[in-house]
């Protein structure tokens, strides 16, 4: 039975990494695979999923509003499909991962979802939100914190070093940085809690 997985961490912990390594693996067995990522996200280039250690692979695109069942479904149409991977899959709406959903459980192809769990804020993203409700499996990409404790949280720092507050959600290839940081010391970048 094919199943719809979520595979989430916070920011710079590999997810894209461990997205085409999967990838790569079904279609050395001769089996092919539907890359999928966010439309916005043009690190890459267009249509590119990348990672940053540099290996990458070509990816058709998704937008907010797009139906990305039939997308899946048109291609599904063309041949046999192993797997769909979704790179930057906090992106995605909630009435899109209903449409993975379907893409599992009525063409019976496995979804694999990988994404980011909370933004800058420390608030769900909408994809994010409905993968953890609607996800069959669900897997933590760890990555750590500079004191050595695991990240899951992330801040988003501004030209002059210090961590933004407030802003949009959505924020790609700005003057920001972003780092991951376990809670306590985002509370502190954040100015939750005094540093010590
Ligand atoms: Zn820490």
């Amino acid at each position: 039975m094919a199943k719809l997985y979520f595979h989430y961490s916070t920011m710079n912990a590999g997810k894209s990494t461990l997205l085409l390594q999967a990838s790569h693996n079904y279609r050395e067995q001769g089996m092919a695979t539907y890359l999928l990522t966010a439309a916005l996200d043009t690190r890459a280039g267009a249509g590119r999923i990348g990672s940053r250690i540099g290996i990458g692979a070509a990816a058709e695109s998704f937008s907010a509003g797009e139906d990305v069942f039939g997308k899946i479904e048109a291609r599904v149409k063309q041949g046999p499909l192993a797997c769909v991977f979704v790179d930057e899959a906090q992106f995605l709406t909630g009435e899109q991962v209903w449409q993975l959903t379907r893409v599992v459980d009525d063409l019976n192809v496995p979804v694999m979802c990988y994404g980011l769990r909370v933004d800058f804020r420390g608030a769900l993203f909408p994809g994010s939100a409905a993968l953890l409700a609607l996800a069959d499996e669900m897997r933590e990409v760890r990555t750590i914190c500079h004191c050595g404790k695991k990240a899951t949280m992330v801040v988003r720092r501004g030209p002059d070093g210090r961590a933004l507050r407030e802003g949009a959600q959505v924020q790609i290839g700005g003057n920001e940085t972003y780092v991951s940081l376990c809670r306590r010391h985002w509370r502190e970048e954040m100015g939750d809690r005094p540093p010590g």
